[in-house]
């Protein structure tokens, strides 16, 4: 098999290292209050060969124009270094984005970034929102989940994060599969299925429901450890049964389900239409529980937003 060639390798001399040394947590900390170098590292991960390309086409000869402007030659799209990117959402400049995501990764709260940084509880929570959904975006599943079936495309207008969330009912909230293979964990859309499947299971075919506030979830079904979704205070939940036996996912004491119902709990008044971000942040938080999740959501980031129309 023939190599790739050295020169579309990313260079070694540059902040980020492909394999991450022991060394890598004092290199990225280094960062967080140097404005210049912390631009230079996010540029890096948004240009890997360390020349500009078009967000738009990919073409790779584009012209500077004043300012930070560029243009690309081929579609003559004029853009910015992070036009398209998660990244350009959010009035927050790259060493404030790099302090964020360190504290982001210690899961502080709103309250607590704001503090830290000095920026408004909105600013942060814009941000926070582009985070989330950069991590989304990254699963295999992303294109599914940004979608009408999960009401997340709502939040999208072209590649900026500027929409709101759409009116959610008993027919139209998405139910959520959870899959456990080995050490990992997959949060899946189960496609056709909405909240009021999952009651009509429960009435008429006793699949079991627990309810823990706005989340509910089933015992064992098909593949799935378990169903769930997150409802609002239009579903009927007084129709739930309660039961003496636990459902598989509690009686089995799974690892995730108990490390995801801790953090639940602390996202306290989410909405249904959030709620795929919080899960797919959960099923990302646990997966990479080993590894350096600062650099990878650093990357996650300066990604383009997909082309989801
Ligand atoms: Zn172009």
């Amino acid at each position: 098999m023939p190599e790739a060639p050295r020169d579309v390798m990313p260079n070694s001399s540059h902040i980020m290292p492909a394999i991450v040394s022991p060394d890598h947590g004092a290199a990225f900390e280094a960062l967080l209050h140097d404005e210049d170098k912390a631009r230079d590292y996010l540029l890096e991960l948004a240009w890997p060969t360390g020349d500009p390309f078009c967000p738009r086409c990919g073409h790779r000869k584009v012209y500077s124009l004043s300012g930070e402007r560029l243009r690309c030659a081929a579609c003559k799209y004029t853009f910015q270094p992070f036009s398209g990117r998660w990244i350009n959402n959010g009035a927050l400049n790259p060493a404030e984005w790099l302090r964020l995501i360190v504290l982001f990764v210690e899961e502080r709260s709103v309250h607590q970034m704001k503090e830290e940084l000095g920026l408004s509880y909105n600013t942060v929570y814009k941000a926070l929102t582009a985070i989330r959904f950069a991590i989304l975006a990254n699963a295999l599943d992303a294109r599914q989940l940004i979608s009408p079936a999960t009401g997340l495309d709502s939040y999208l207008k072209g590649n900026r994060l500027t929409g709101g969330p759409r009116e959610m009912r008993m027919d139209t909230i998405p139910v959520y599969g959870i899959l456990r293979r080995d050490d990992l964990v997959f949060i899946d859309l189960v496609p056709g299925f909405q909240a009021e499947t999952l009651f009509h299971f429960h009435m008429n075919f006793h699949l079991k429901l627990i309810r823990s506030g706005n989340l509910v979830y089933t015992d064992r079904y098909k593949e799935y450890d378990a169903l769930m979704f997150c409802g609002n205070d239009s579903l009927p939940y007084e129709v739930i049964r309660r039961y003496d036996e636990p459902p598989h996912i509690d009686a089995v004491h799974d690892e995730f389900w108990g490390y995801a119902q801790s953090r639940i709990k602390k996202f306290r008044g989410i909405s249904c239409q959030r709620f795929p971000l919080y899960m797919k942040e959960l099923e990302f938080r646990f997966n990479n529980r080993e590894k350096p999740l600062a650099e990878i959501l650093a990357a996650y980031l300066c990604a383009l937003v997909p082309d989801t129309d």
